[in-house]
């Protein structure tokens, strides 16, 4: 199965209480069961698995995020490693070949980045999707994933938003509007 995994801003910055930019409590939630547990099963199995991860520098002016949200994930900051047992997973792991990190500047891990070589190259077709925020990053990814042509799953209790409303909404736009699977 051409498959792969993309993992989306789980960092300390938007999942920790004290995170610049934080999701909280339902950020935290899945961590465990579902982050851990759907990256390890991916690593394991072989599949590409990719850490998507936003990068911002400090007193960037031109960058649209500035008006809009506190600075967040700044490079070389603690607040952009990986959240609690994610970061181990990263690190145990992030010498193999099927695992990927990857900067990201903006709300979509296809924009600006080289993910569409790294998934066509590998002859990958279906994307599946975890982190946060569920209608921010998670949501851009998949409309551009949809309009690329992939097949989208969206693994629903490993993506979190702080916005509860927003996060219904997403999942509902990922199953009826882009054709995603939505999967436990
Ligand atoms: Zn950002």
């Amino acid at each position: 199965m051409n498959k792969a995994l993309i993992n989306i801003d789980y960092t300390v910055d938007f999942i920790a209480d004290h995170g610049a930019l934080t999701c909280g409590k339902p950020g935290q939630a899945i961590e465990k069961e579902l982050v851990v547990r759907v990256t390890k099963q991916f690593i394991d199995n072989g599949d590409f698995v990719v850490f998507a991860i936003d990068k911002h520098v400090a007193g960037d002016d031109y960058h649209p995020e500035t008006k809009l949200f506190p600075p967040h994930n700044i490079e070389g900051t603690e607040g952009r490693k990986l959240y609690g047992e994610l970061e181990e997973v990263y690190q145990a792991n992030k010498h193999k070949d099927n695992v990927y990190w990857m900067d990201k500047t903006h709300y979509s891990a296809f924009a600006g980045t080289d993910l569409e070589l790294k998934l066509r190259e590998r002859g990958i077709t279906e994307v599946h999707l975890v982190g946060c925020c569920t209608d921010i990053c998670v949501l851009h990814t998949a409309v551009d994933a949809y309009n690329k042509g992939f097949r989208i799953v969206v693994h629903r209790r490993a993506v979190a938003s702080f916005d509860a409303a927003g996060h219904e909404w997403a999942l509902r736009h990922f199953r009826h509007t882009l054709g995603a699977e939505i999967v436990e």
